[in-house]
């Protein structure tokens, strides 16, 4: 390795009349009497590039042609005191030091490090404290500098793609990934929160759930913890401020128990307030309809009839959204006298319950909409208008709390995408960090 330090190596080359090989002075131009550039040794280019402040100081700086490694040794100076990190108590003598390194944004192509020996303070208050640096947060072995740069890498691109570029190991983008949410969610203010939505989220193969709870107005996840059960919920609801809870004014969830027995036992008025997800409610009747055609085409190919085969998809898209070459079949199957067509108009009608602006309008179709469809003498439809019916009271609340699902939306697609990205997470606390990245709306970046 190759070591060329501020002034006393220059001076002692030169005294020997040898010239250092990359002596800075004949790399940048020298002082010019218009101003601008100034002359500077490399340590104190580095100096100047860190932003240290004295007491520290850049001592020498080494480059490492074959490793391709640029490393910049930082030191204090014998005697220098520094403030205590704990209480703040300046002029702390210096206990001991530890040698450290952290990686620093790369010199043109060369990895760039910074080795400093790390002081311990002797405070008489607190006692003996490592500091953290002026350039890296506690605990890190990347400078400010470039964490921030692997930040930004990894909310444009894969883990992977991050990696590839920065030189970095999984494990390193791993570790930014988790200091950043950790600072996000230490400095994000929750205070104005009013509307939320909770929903779950199948996790590693579907053998286990998450529960996403998001800012219906911003469109951001505000918090996720392992599992649906109503414990699950109950931690959410006591992580939040005082008075938070006292304010919430609308809820949009699934017709799951664990979660409604939550939010009755943490809001005031939580029925009034809660919405059943149109998304959801939307699957049940889509399942149901699925659940007939199933039935009904094992009963026609038992007679030798295959109109049903490969329709599945038909009668679950809207026909709006059919692709066109589907069209064909689909209206020529839709002429029979098939208890699958009866299931698809009875759900593609409800659609309309949701395009009432009055409560009673939406009420007065809705009885209408349930006497036919319990009337259809079709069991999966009957099951799901009757739990409609049941729940109707938290469904009707669409229309005065006026709630949309189109961020639970936004934010299931943005999870599957962080999904597919990482080719799978191999544990659910990295799955519900890198989903706080990029859908947290956090502040991520160190000050
Ligand atoms: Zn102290």
């Amino acid at each position: 390795m190759l070591w060329w330090s501020g002034s006393r190596t220059a001076t002692r080359m030169k005294a020997q009349g040898k010239r250092s090989p990359a002596e800075p002075e004949d790399l940048l131009p020298r002082r010019s009497t218009a101003g601008g550039f100034k002359a500077m040794r490399d340590t104190g280019l580095y100096e100047q590039i860190l932003g240290l402040t004295p007491p520290w100081r850049v001592s020498g700086v080494a480059m490492d042609k074959e490793a391709e490694t640029i490393t910049v040794r930082v030191e204090l100076p014998a005697g220098a005191t520094l403030a205590c990190p704990a209480c703040g108590r300046a002029g702390c003598a210096i206990k001991d030091r530890q040698e450290r390194s952290w990686r620093h944004l790369d010199t043109c192509q060369f990895k760039t490090l910074i080795s400093a020996p790390l002081p311990r303070t002797e405070c008489p208050d607190c006692g003996v404290k490592t500091i953290a640096p002026p350039w890296a947060q506690k605990h890190s072995r990347f400078t400010l500098l470039m964490e921030r740069l692997a930040i930004d890498a990894l909310l444009e691109m894969s883990i992977q793609g991050a990696c590839r570029l920065l030189r970095l190991t999984w494990d390193e983008a791993d570790g930014i990934i988790a200091r950043a949410v950790g600072r996000g969610l230490a400095r994000r203010d929750l205070s104005e929160l009013r509307r939320i939505g909770i929903d779950e989220k199948a996790v590693l193969k579907g053998q286990h759930y998450i529960t996403v709870v998001h800012d219906l107005e911003t469109a951001k996840v505000v918090w996720m913890g392992e599992d649906r059960t109503e414990e699950t919920l109950d931690r959410f609801f006591e992580s939040l401020p005082e008075g938070v809870l006292g304010r919430i004014e609308c809820v949009t969830m699934d017709m799951w128990q664990p979660y409604r027995a939550s939010c009755r036992k943490w809001i005031d008025g939580a029925e009034e307030k809660t919405v059943l997800d149109r998304f959801h409610l939307e699957r049940h009747l889509n399942e149901a309809v699925d659940k007939v055609r199933k039935q009904e085409h094992r009963q026609l190919q038992s007679q030798g009839i295959e109109l049903l085969k490969g329709t599945k998809w038909d009668w679950l898209y809207h026909p709006e959204n059919l692709p066109p070459t589907r069209e064909p079949r689909f209206e020529y199957v839709r002429q029979f006298e098939l208890k699958t067509v009866r299931a698809h108009a009875i759900k593609e009608t409800f659609r309309h319950f949701w395009r009432y602006v009055y409560p009673a309008n939406a009420r007065r179709f809705f009885r209408r909409w349930y006497f036919w469809a319990t009337h259809s003498r079709l069991a999966p439809i009957i099951d799901v208008a009757k739990m409609f019916h049941r729940h109707l009271e938290r469904i009707i609340t669409f229309f005065t709390l006026d709630a949309t699902n189109s961020t639970a939306e936004g934010i299931n697609n943005k999870i599957q995408t962080i999904k597919k990205k990482a080719y799978g997470f191999r544990n659910v606390g990295r799955f519900i960090n890198a989903i706080y990245f990029h859908c947290g709306g956090l502040e991520l970046h160190p000050l």
